[in-house]
């Protein structure tokens, strides 16, 4: 059915070379998983989610100059994006202490950090995205420390970005994981935004009642996955998403 060139088939994505060159369609699956793929299920609607929740984050950033790979949204389930090399990390950006941090350090979860933490993971599913330092990063060649520097301070200001527009809602922005990626403009190659951002890749609490709003419900088998990444979209804003599968006519999008 689909003609187009299958380039890359990820977990949560399927990319697609784009109609010129430069450039590639990413398609957002149903596909839930967690625990590097060990947990596994279909969640019906969650792709044309994340794609319209990933579509808004990254518009914004567009709109204050935080270069990313997002150029348009196509469809309820693709956008048009910029072709660019993946650099190898999963970087995390932390505010408040959960998950991995929480454990490590043996801190509280809902722990306000000092102040906001980077740490990298070498983006690698046959290890488990081990987490490594500059010293592994530069060493073995997978950015360059101006690259890291540059990173770093994308992350920065992203989160920035977000920990404001979140907050705006009620919803506290307490982690997230980017993906950078080079981009070559003829001669000159800068370190862009990439992959998404959407409550797959964020931990998302109420500010009120610290209900989770993220990919957890789905990892610890809380239920309402779904309705709690509705909740993010409404409250940010975002409507006319179409979410029921209604026969196989086209779906019109605003
Ligand atoms: N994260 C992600 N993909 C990964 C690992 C982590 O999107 O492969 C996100 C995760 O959703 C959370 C943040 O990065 O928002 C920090 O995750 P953590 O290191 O605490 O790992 P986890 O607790 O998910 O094992």
């Amino acid at each position: 059915m689909n003609r187009r060139r299958r380039i890359y088939e990820g977990k949560a994505k399927i990319l697609y070379e784009g109609p010129e060159p430069g450039t590639l369609v990413a398609h957002f699956k149903d596909d839930a998983t967690a625990f590097n793929n060990k947990k596994h299920e279909i969640v019906d609607g969650k792709g044309v989610l994340n794609n319209r929740i990933s579509e808004y984050i990254f518009e914004n950033l567009n709109a204050i100059g935080i270069q990313t790979h997002f150029i348009k949204r196509l469809n309820m389930r693709e956008q048009l994006i910029k072709e660019c090399e993946i650099i190898p990390l999963e970087i995390i950006v932390r505010n408040v202490a959960a998950g991995s941090i929480a454990k490590r350090l043996g801190l509280e979860e809902g722990t306000q950090l000092p102040r906001s933490v980077i740490e990298f993971c070498y983006k690698n599913d046959a290890l488990d995205d081990p987490m490594v330092s500059e010293e592994h990063i530069t060493a073995f060649g997978w950015a360059s420390p101006q690259e890291i520097d540059d990173i770093m301070a994308l992350a920065i200001r992203i989160n920035d970005f977000l920990c404001g527009m979140f907050r705006a809602v009620g919803i506290r922005l307490v982690d997230f994981k980017i993906e950078c990626g080079r981009h070559f403009e003829g001669d000159t190659m800068r370190v862009i935004l990439a992959d998404e951002i959407s409550p797959d890749s964020c931990r998302l609490w109420d500010i009120d009642s610290n209900d989770k709003l993220d990919k957890d419900r789905f990892r610890q088998e809380m239920g309402g996955m779904l309705e709690a990444y509705q909740e993010v979209a409404s409250r940010l804003g975002i409507h006319n998403i179409n979410t029921e599968h209604k026969g196989t006519g086209p779906v019109l999008v605003k």
